[in-house]
């Protein structure tokens, strides 16, 4: 059997593996889990399937004797807060983040509002193998509607406010920030412009914040003169801005900045695969940075274990451990605005930071021949000189810049990361890579 957990949970697309008869398993594997009692909330993003999915885990998490706290359609980072906050002994969130409309997955939360860790997943998968056949009629669990929303605003609103008033444009992907974001900075006093806030899961454009799929939420910012764009995937764990400018910000750059702003001479955690200009702008202003595998879970675990103040990866899951340990699009929309307040246009803090050159690239590669592309990659990176680094893949640092190699866990690719202060040096080291990694084929 292959694995069901993938980086982020259970994901894949609608009757092609996620059906409402693995939910069924999957909701009875989890009570199972934790032992035939306790509370799990459930909630979901707006996907089409989203209700189907739901009901079937939760007649699982029933069945299996626990019982149910029922959110209805909520921001993953709402339904990680609020596991923690009402005492629930697991979390279940039915959604595939940014993943196109037609998918659907769950991830799993902890008590404390963490991501299940893979060690946690590996056992749902292990039991799930075992099919339990759940509670004795007079165990079979409970389950009721709550409402978390208003306690996440009330969270959210005692421990930040704006002395100024933004304009903001906010596209939500008529995903589940709908329900979120713009009435979270309303209430912050900002004026606000919606876009694509109808969570009605036939998005407007592609649920990816990525610069493509941002053209609108660009053009609105420019015509309306707005001070920011913010962007989110499909559940709202991720966060993306646009600058005064009607610009899509670096993703690596605008993590850059918010790390200088929350990891101030604290620690900041961030992914093997983002840009050294993170550590310039933390380093600078007296903190430090700790590099971790690929993921939200590992960022998350990092963050608690260094008592960090800060973790982010460049996709724009950002995670505040102060308020919770969850990555958080509408706090992250929050914290950007926090930021201008000191009075600079988002254009301005952007362009000041130092300019790298970064390239990413996918090489084809079948999961048998892996191994022996490391080997020869790894061979090749000891004659670099440098720093080697294994945290995820291979790392090599070298002064001009550094070169990260990452097999993919579930896709027949190998990842390659080059990123240089000079364009040719990263164009020579990924041609180099490139054919380290592929002259032992065929
Ligand atoms: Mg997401």
């Amino acid at each position: 059997m292959t694995r069901l957990f993938g980086t982020s949970g259970v994901r894949g697309a609608w009757k092609e593996g996620i059906t409402p008869d693995l939910f069924l398993r999957l909701g009875r594997a989890l009570s199972s889990f934790l032992g035939g009692r306790g509370k799990v909330l459930v909630g979901r993003d707006t996907r089409t399937s989203g209700e189907a999915l739901q009901a079937a885990l939760v007649s699982g998490v029933l069945s299996g004797g626990c019982e149910v706290l029922e959110a209805g359609v909520v921001p993953t980072p709402v339904l990680a807060f609020s596991t923690k906050l009402l005492g629930a002994d697991a979390g279940a969130m039915v959604t595939a983040s940014h993943n196109p409309p037609e998918y659907n997955g769950v991830k799993f939360w902890s008590e404390e509002g963490m991501a299940f860790t893979p060690e946690q997943e590996r056992e749902i998968e292990k039991i799930l193998q075992e099919n339990p056949r759940g509670a004795e009629w007079f165990r079979v669990g409970r389950g009721r509607r709550v409402e978390i929303l208003s306690a996440y605003f009330e969270e959210i609103l005692r421990r930040f406010s704006l002395q100024e008033k933004f304009k903001v444009v906010v596209d939500c992907g008529n995903g589940a920030a709908s329900l979120v974001t713009p009435l979270l900075l309303r209430e912050l006093g900002c004026e606000v412009v919606a876009l694509h806030s109808h969570p009605d899961g036939f998005p407007g454009r592609g649920l990816e914040p990525v610069p493509e799929n941002l053209g609108e939420l660009a053009e609105e910012v420019r015509n309306s003169g707005a001070d920011l764009g913010i962007a989110h995937d499909g559940d709202a764990d991720r966060v993306v801005a646009v600058d005064e400018r009607g610009r899509v910000v670096d993703q690596d750059k605008l993590l850059a900045l918010v790390a200088g702003q929350e990891g101030a001479g604290g620690t900041v955690v961030t992914t093997v695969d983002a840009s050294r200009v993170v550590e310039k702008v933390v380093e600078e202003k007296g903190g430090r940075v700790i590099r971790t595998k690929v993921g939200d879970v590992n960022v998350a675990l990092a963050c608690r274990e260094n008592e960090a103040t800060f973790g982010g990866e460049p996709c724009g899951a950002w995670i505040f451990p102060r308020i919770h340990f969850a990555p958080d699009g509408p706090l992250g929309a929050v914290v950007l605005l926090k930021m201008l307040e000191a009075g600079k246009p988002l254009s301005e803090m952007v362009d000041e930071l130092p300019q790298y050159v970064m390239q990413r690239k996918k090489i084809p590669c079948p999961d048998a021949k892996k191994e022996a592309a490391m080997k020869e990659f790894m061979a090749a990176a000891k004659e670099m000189g440098g720093d080697l680094s294994m945290v995820d893949g291979i790392r090599v640092s070298l002064p001009e810049g550094w070169i990260l190699v990452r097999p993919s866990g579930t896709e027949p690719l190998i990842r390659i990361t080059v990123e240089g202060e000079r364009e040719e040096w990263v164009r020579e080291y990924m041609q180099r890579t490139v054919r380290i990694l592929t002259t032992k084929e065929g």
